[in-house]
């Protein structure tokens, strides 16, 4: 390496922010990454210096898309490939993982959709999908990999709730109950983790503008936006901010917590 290379990569490392290379050397797995929230969650945790690994179920392409934009930034990125409702295949990407970078830092369960109706007219179908993606997934994923985070004795588990699980949400009744359901597993795996260095919280976002979102009528959006306290929908970045912070050094001493990203919607 010449000296003057040397030089422009050390002036290049003084200028970062410090919080901007805190996550150097860790791995990192976001589920659901290649667009809405899970993207903007990735782009900010490559950001901070960690290596993401870029989960995707039918996405691959925009999985390939965010990779590239990591990679743009001068961060490091790799697309994964999962459905994290399959159990064995959830089984698989860990094992996948492990050999490849030989450990995991931060898990972001952010995987999640939706399939809303009232309780008299809810398919079993209906609510059996969105549990086994929302609340299942994040078994699957958690189940497969904790036993990498007890061996380093530390990491991050961070699921993706929603202010829905916390208040209930008419027409959601699937949907509610798989992200209060995320919020138990949240507490539990923080209490059974909390001795051996790993830190598990939940994120509840309220009401982002995403492709989730974008699908509702315009007399549900503008519901929504008149019951905001800050008369606005949160983005992405707004909910990848949270994440970062829970990813981070910040928050070595915050577990079991439920935090709400919703512009006051649920206080
Ligand atoms: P989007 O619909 O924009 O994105 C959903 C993401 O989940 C996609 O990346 C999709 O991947 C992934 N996904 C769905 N099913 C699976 C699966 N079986 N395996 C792997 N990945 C899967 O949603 P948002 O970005 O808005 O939501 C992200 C998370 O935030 C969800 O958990 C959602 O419930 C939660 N949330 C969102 C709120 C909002 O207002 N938008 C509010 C509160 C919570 P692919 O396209 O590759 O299939």
């Amino acid at each position: 390496m010449k000296r003057g290379q040397i030089r422009v990569e050390k002036e290049a490392e003084q200028s970062a922010h410090p919080a901007e290379r805190e996550l150097a050397g860790k791995v990192a797995l976001v589920t659901g990454a290649g667009r809405g929230i899970g993207r903007s969650i990735a782009l900010a945790l490559a950001k901070m210096g960690a290596v993401v690994l870029v989960n995707y179920n039918g996405s691959r392409e925009r999985a390939l898309e965010v990779v590239a934009e990591i990679e743009k930034a001068g961060g490091h990125g790799e697309a994964i490939g999962c459905d994290v409702s399959d159990y064995e295949a959830c089984g698989r990407m860990a094992e996948e993982i492990i050999r490849k970078h030989a450990r995991l830092d931060i898990l972001v369960n952010n995987a999640g959709i939706t399939k809303d109706n009232l309780i008299l007219r809810m398919t079993e179908a209906e609510f059996d999908k969105v549990l086994d993606t929302n609340l299942k997934g994040a078994f699957n994923t958690i189940r497969h990999l904790s036993r990498y985070f007890l061996k380093q004795r530390s990491g991050r588990i961070i699921n993706i709730s929603s202010v829905s699980g916390v208040t209930g949400n008419a027409g959601q009744a699937n949907y509610s109950a798989s992200k209060a359901g995320l919020i138990g597993l949240t507490k539990s795996v923080a209490r059974e983790l909390a001795g051996k260095g790993v830190c598990v919280n939940a994120v509840a976002p309220g009401f982002i503008e995403t492709e989730m979102t974008s699908a509702l009528t315009e007399t549900v959006r503008e519901k929504a936006i008149a019951s905001i306290p800050m008369g606005r929908m949160g983005s992405g970045a707004d909910v990848a901010g949270l994440v970062a912070f829970l990813a981070g050094k910040g928050s070595d001493y915050i577990t079991g917590q439920v935090i709400c990203v919703d512009g006051g919607m649920a206080m």
